[in-house]
């Protein structure tokens, strides 16, 4: 069985613990413990093979402790997307030895958008000078976009994980 880590960054408030809590159970529950450093943990299957899911959110671990990233903003603040864009150089830098790594650029609170601040035009350009994916969504709203992006990039790790 693989194990597969993934790391939780951005801004205080962007909705990491929203997204990962979404992901886990399918549901929304509003207010999440923040700044716990908690480690989250879940078996499932990706492509029809079984992983142990390791999540630490939000991450405090040395960069190299993730085989993947999910990078947070909030598409109604636009303080979060400078943190964000500074949270992926960051991961660059840290792995320039060992180049791509995993990650994925996620806009949330897409619900928000009559109060938004970062179009999604700008999410997919950072996300492509980055080379990572990029996925808006809403924790809020719904599980399908969220699904789809850890799959992806579970994806990619085991596509990495494979190569060591
Ligand atoms: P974290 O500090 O990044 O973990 O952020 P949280 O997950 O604790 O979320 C911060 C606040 O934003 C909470 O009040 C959440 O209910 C709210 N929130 C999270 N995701 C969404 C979303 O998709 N839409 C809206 N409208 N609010 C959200
Ligand atoms: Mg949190």
């Amino acid at each position: 069985m693989n194990d597969v880590k993934l790391a939780l960054l951005g801004s205080p408030g962007a909705g990491k613990s929203a997204v990962l809590v979404r992901f886990l159970t399918r549901r929304f529950i509003g207010e999440y413990a923040s700044n716990a450093n908690s480690l989250y943990h879940k078996r499932l299957s990706v492509d029809g093979r079984q992983l142990n899911l390791e999540v630490f959110d939000p991450c405090s671990q040395p960069m190299d402790w993730a085989d993947g990233f999910l990078v947070v903003y909030n598409i109604s603040d636009r303080a979060s997307f400078s943190n964000a864009k500074t949270l992926l150089r960051q991961i660059r830098e840290a792995q320039k030895s060992s180049p791509g790594v995993p990650v994925c650029l996620v806009g949330n609170k897409q619900d928000l958008c009559h109060a938004r601040q970062v179009p999604a035009d700008e999410g997919r350009c950072l996300a492509q000078e980055n080379r990572c994916l990029f996925q808006e969504v809403s924790a809020a709203e719904s599980y399908q976009d969220i699904s789809i992006l850890f799959t992806q990039l579970i994806r990619q790790v085991l596509e990495q994980l494979k190569q060591r």
